[in-house]
């Protein structure tokens, strides 16, 4: 008999240890669909629709890059009222929940006794209620604390939790109080917008550069200029070009110029840098030496190019590492960050062949 499992939850918003369940419920049952409860009760970030939204962009970014040859049959739909009404009314032969440990076991039996009772009711008790545990290494991650990570600044580490088109959503909301810090304007929605339909060049990137500048500034770090360093690094991608993008900045002067062309890599190292130049250099490329996020970089590099032909873009990437792993130094971390950098490119040269 073919089954079918329905995954319900808040997922406000989806994450790693959620698509995980899906993509194993998608293995054992042939098809998960995840299903985003509306429930008025519960306070929540985004709504409905928006959650619905985020999730599938997230399984599709996660059938693209993650389980690119598993073709796991994964949708994503809303429901109102109760899960097992959802559960008939989409041909279901499985309600799947995940499980973390004994926090959640106490809450996922409540929730199992009401289910099989109100299964007895519809005659339905052939649909079976089925708990997955989660995986070791996502059996720490929460929405909640994705979205505290984030409302306290720590971008980086929610990178952990999410995947990056949800990361990105995530940073349309948060980063915003940052922005505010450097400038203290109503321009927030204009500036944002600039960035919608990039997969890397986005606001996660910006939140990556900012989260540094903050953990280097706690360390004791001396600025020229904290204040235009900040402008700078929101404003350097803005535009198709580092010229153009300083011009944007609200009242721009030589200091901002010299920043935002310090994160022009593809000549080549910039020259003579100095100051707060250099830092905004280092941190545009400390993504380079960063393993725990740099595989997800790399697929986001590549969705960015997604127009450009395979073998086009395995040519033209192929091209930029090299010159970065010629050229790549830091000046504000320590030294084996630079080697780190190089062997995560050359192990990016040696699997670009796989990417889509
Ligand atoms: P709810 O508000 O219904 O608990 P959630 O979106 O928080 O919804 O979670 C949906 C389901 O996913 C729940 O069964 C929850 O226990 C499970 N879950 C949450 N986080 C994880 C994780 N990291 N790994 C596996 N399952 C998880």
């Amino acid at each position: 008999m073919a089954t079918k499992a329905i995954y319900p939850g808040s997922f406000d918003p989806i994450h790693r240890g959620h698509l995980d369940i899906a993509a194993a419920a998608a293995k054992e049952y042939g098809k998960c669909i995840i299903a985003v409860g509306v429930n008025d009760t519960k306070t929540v970030l985004f709504d409905a629709p928006k959650r619905v939204e985020i999730a599938k962009e997230a399984v599709r970014f996660y059938q693209t890059y993650y389980a690119k040859d598993e073709h796991l049959d994964i949708e994503v739909i809303s429901y109102q009222g109760y899960t097992v009404d959802a559960a008939i009314e989409y041909g279901c032969t499985h309600i799947v929940r995940g499980t973390r440990g004994a926090a959640d076991d106490d809450n996922e039996k409540r929730l199992y006794y009401v289910n099989q009772k109100l299964l007895k009711i519809r005659f339905r008790e052939d649909i079976e209620q089925v708990l997955f545990k989660a995986s070791e290494q996502y059996s720490f991650i929460s929405s909640s604390d994705a979205k505290k990570l984030c409302a306290g600044g720590q971008y980086i580490l929610a990178m952990s939790y999410v995947l990056p088109p949800t990361h990105n959503e995530l940073m349309k909301i948060y980063l915003e109080r940052d922005f505010h810090q450097a400038f203290r304007e109503n321009w927030w929605q204009g500036f944002a917008k600039h960035f919608e339909g990039r997969a890397y060049h986005n606001l996660s990137h910006i939140a990556y550069m900012i989260n540094r500048l903050n953990i280097y500034h706690r360390q004791g770090a001396i600025f020229e200029n904290i204040l235009f360093l900040r402008q700078a690094i929101f404003y350097h991608d803005i535009k198709e070009t580092e010229e153009a993008s300083a011009e944007e900045i609200p009242g721009v002067s030589q200091r901002h110029r010299d920043m935002v062309m310090a994160t022009k890599h593809l000549d080549g190292k910039p020259q003579n840098l100095s100051g707060d130049a250099q830092v905004i250099h280092d941190l545009d490329l400390a993504i380079l030496f960063d393993e725990d996020n740099y595989t997800d970089y790399m697929f986001c590099v590549r969705e960015e190019n997604l127009k450009c032909s395979k073998a086009a873009y395995i040519e033209g990437r192929t091209a930029v590492l090299d010159r970065l792993i010629e050229s790549i130094d830091y000046g504000i971390f320590p030294s084996e960050k630079r080697e780190k950098a190089i062997s995560l490119m050359k192990a990016e040269k040696a699997v670009l062949k796989l990417l889509p």
